[in-house]
């Protein structure tokens, strides 16, 4: 199976060579998404997109001077599906800190080398710039290696995508489409916001139980929609114990000092770091559940959150050795073998 294409006609492909079991290759004609490497293709049944398994290229070939001339619309969408890398890291390492999921630094330090220039350059990506091509093309391949990696398209799609998807769901019919990176891009500023005021309290969140119910989904998206999404958020619905539980493990583990003012990192111990040695790493204890960042709220204002963010990417950073080290937290290590 030979995609020549972009985001749809190669996710389109690798799900048809999965299906029918024959490999497929890829020739790159936009820089507009992450996934020619990856092992998933984002797919709409029944309205409802979903990120389903699909065939991993056996090979994928980009010719830079061919994506520089790719309309300029599409190359702003590779770079707006790259800038969500921050956003999908805080969120997927809050899962592995308060939910025990597997979390893994590999797929973000693939990206270290490149993403820097890629930022510093971006302007250029408009104007044919070769060198600021290959940062973005470098990056959107070893992005979509990162999920391969992961197992699933965690170090690249969390909230910001949920976003992205619901946006697109309740998009009124005739209204054009915005491009796939052109809305995780927007999409991942307001997640940042959304991060950073949430870091940004002294007082730690509170996680509250899930109040939508079966008929407001059905009514906001329709039948055959509303059930699809009622099927994903089912089982990620929080009851009371489980809020209470959330709640009591965020507190436990808030970084704060005695006088109110930030705590260093070192000053958390229920907030593991993954930078530090395997085993010698206080855990919180609770099992893992459903992601509750649509729930979680904090009732008071806050004064400074600079050892909660300073904690945060402390763990998130890449690191400093150029050399890519795979550092997996406790829990990812139990989880992965
Ligand atoms: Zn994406």
């Amino acid at each position: 199976m030979v995609a020549v294409g972009s985001g749809t006609i190669n996710d389109l492909c690798k799900l048809a060579a999965l299906q029918r079991g024959c490999p497929q290759l890829v020739f790159a004609t936009a820089p507009s998404m992450n996934g020619y490497t990856s092992l998933s293709a984002s797919i709409t049944e029944a309205g409802l997109k979903r990120s389903v398994r699909a065939a991993t290229p056996v090979a994928a070939f980009f010719d830079l001077r061919v994506l520089a001339a790719a309309p300029v619309r599409l190359i702003r969408a590779g770079l707006g599906d790259s800038i969500c890398r921050p956003t999908a890291q805080a969120d997927w390492l809050l899962s592995h800190l308060l939910l025990d999921r597997p979390y893994r630094e590999a797929p973000f330090a693939l990206l270290a080398g490149d993403e820097p220039a890629l930022l510093a350059e971006s302007r250029a990506l408009a104007s044919g710039d070769l060198a600021a091509m290959r940062c973005l093309v470098r990056t959107l391949v070893l992005s979509g290696f990162g999920m391969t990696l992961a197992g699933g398209s965690y170090p690249a799609s969390q909230g910001e995508h949920l976003l992205s998807h619901y946006i697109e769901m309740m998009r009124p019919l005739g209204q054009p489409a915005a491009l796939h990176g052109e809305q995780t891009g927007v999409c991942a500023l307001a997640m940042a916001r959304l991060q950073d005021r949430i870091l940004a309290r002294d007082a730690p969140p509170t996680v509250r139980p899930t109040a939508v119910r079966r008929d407001d989904v059905l009514r906001r998206f329709g039948a055959e929609r509303g059930d699809a999404c009622w099927q994903e958020l089912e089982p990620k619905r929080i009851d009371a114990a489980r809020a209470g539980e959330l709640t009591a493990r965020l507190a436990a583990a808030w970084p704060r000092s005695a006088t109110g003012s930030a705590a260093s990192p070192s000053a958390t111990p229920g907030w593991p770091r993954c930078s530090s040695p395997p085993g010698r790493r206080a855990r919180p204890t609770t099992s893992a559940g459903p992601t509750p960042s649509s729930t979680t709220r904090s009732p008071t204002p806050a004064r400074s959150a600079t050892a909660t963010r300073s904690s945060t990417s402390r763990s998130t950073s890449h690191p400093a050795d150029p050399a890519p080290r795979d550092q997996l937290c406790p829990g990812a290590a139990r989880a992965m073998g």
